[in-house]
This record gives C-alpha cells, sequence and structure tokens, in this order.
C-alpha cells in the first residue's frame, strides 16, 4: 500500500526529459530527488515494523568473509574515494544469525560512517573477538563526532543530532533503530564511543552463542 503509489509516482518522472523543458528542469530534478528519499523512508518504516513484529530471525551461518567484502565494496560505493577505508578480520570467525538482517544493521553503520565523515577521512570497519568469547563488528570514523548529551537517543526513530546535516546527508533518521533493533533480535547490543570533532565509533557487539568457527573449506 505505501509502496504502490511511490511507484506510479517514480514511474512518471522517469518518463519526464528535463531536456524537453529546460525550464522545468530544476523542479524535475528536485521531485526526483524528494520521491527517492520517499522511497528510502518507506523501505526504512517497512523494515523497522517487520523488525518489531518478529521475535525470532533465521538462525543461519553468516559467511563473514562474504560480508566483509560486501561492506567494503558498499563503503567504496558511497565513499566515491573522498576516504580513506580499511577493513579488517581480525576474528576469522563466522555467525549464527540472519544473514539478510546483519547486513542492514551493519550496512546502516558503515553509510553513516561514510555519510557523517568529511572528505578526507578515515573509516575503519573491524571484525574482532571480545574477551568473553563473542564477536563485534566496529565502524570507527574520523568524522563529526556526537555531543555526549545526544548519545542516548540517537537509537530512537527520527532523532538527529544536527537535522540540517543529516537532512544533507539524504538519511532517513531511522537507521540506527534498525540497527538496535536487529541487534536485540540477536541478544546483542550497540556501543557508541564518540567525540566531537574527532570521530565516533559504533560497535555491534554479540555473544559467544552467535560465534561460528569456520570450516576447513
Ligand atoms: P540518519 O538517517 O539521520 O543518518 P540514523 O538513525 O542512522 O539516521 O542516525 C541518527 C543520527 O545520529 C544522525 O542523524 C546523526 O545525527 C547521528 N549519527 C549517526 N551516525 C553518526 C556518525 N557516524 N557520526 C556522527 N553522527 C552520526
Amino acid at each position: 500500500e505505501l509502496r504502490t503509489p511511490l511507484t506510479v509516482i517514480h514511474g512518471y518522472l522517469d518518463m519526464l526529459d528535463p531536456e524537453d523543458m529546460p525550464e522545468w528542469s530544476p523542479m524535475l530534478e528536485e521531485m526526483r530527488r524528494q520521491s527517492q528519499r520517499m522511497n528510502q523512508l518507506v523501505e526504512d518504516l517497512l523494515t523497522l515494523s517487520r523488525l518489531e513484529a518478529r521475535e525470532e530471525l533465521p538462525r543461519e551461518r553468516v559467511d563473514m568473509r562474504a560480508m566483509l567484502a560486501t561492506l567494503e565494496r558498499e563503503a567504496r560505493a558511497l565513499s566515491q574515494n573522498r576516504h580513506r577505508i580499511a577493513v579488517e578480520d581480525a576474528a576469522g570467525v563466522d555467525l549464527l544469525g540472519s544473514a539478510k538482517e546483519l547486513h542492514s544493521a551493519f550496512s546502516n553503520l558503515v553509510s553513516n560512517a561514510v555519510r557523517y565523515t568529511p572528505a578526507g577521512g578515515e573509516i575503519q570497519v573491524r571484525f574482532a573477538r571480545g574477551d568473553d568469547g563473542g564477536a563485534e563488528l566496529s565502524v570507527r570514523d574520523s568524522g563529526y563526532g556526537i555531543p555526549a548529551h545526544h548519545l542516548p537517543r540517537v537509537t530512537e526513530r527520527f532523532y538527529r543530532v544536527s537535522t540540517s546535516r543529516s537532512r544533507e546527508s539524504g538519511g532517513t533518521g531511522l537507521g540506527l533503530s534498525i540497527v538496535k533493533h536487529v541487534l536485540n533480535l540477536h541478544q546483542g547490543r550497540l556501543r557508541i564511543a564518540s567525540e566531537v570533532g574527532r570521530g565516533s565509533v559504533f560497535a555491534c557487539v554479540l555473544g559467544a552463542e552467535r560465534v561460528l568457527a569456520r570450516g576447513a573449506a
């Protein structure tokens, strides 16, 4: 119900060629941008309500080598060479859970790191073991950072530290709510450390019961 009207609008917008009507071109451009944004909002809202309706997710082997390769590709595509990007697999294990939902959580963090780090900055994705036998996927950036008093609220729906910067960055304000839900469904948690002007670390912390040794193959 939410998707269909947008599909129709997209379809008609795509048929309009700005070159046929140059005086309309800036408006067309803006309409395309806004309908794209609306599309993303709808997709994120649907993801959230899908997650909220579930008590359990599939328990499958999540191939973390493939996951890290995908995250690296996504980070590079989003960054367009504006950042230095490093991805490290220090854990050498796989995870037990939903590959699809974990990917959505991790890639939200990667996308935030790219969007809230000015050009020339650095982004490090690291998968490592925890002391308790668990594992964590952390995304560190050298970006704007978040003032301490905002930290407890950033995972709330639509909560944004700086409205103008967040809007410009093209997000929906739902990314971190999705991350939190996905981690809850894996009995994990999100750890956030951030310093204004220096950057942030967002870490998905998962317990030992979510760690799988990699097979010999
Ligand atoms: P958005 O779509 O606005 O990025 P999120 O739920 O992903 O929504 O994030 C909520 C808010 O937290 C963002 O609007 C931004 O203010 C802040 N934030 C998230 N990630 C970062 C980051 N890596 N660096 C700085 N601020 C961040």
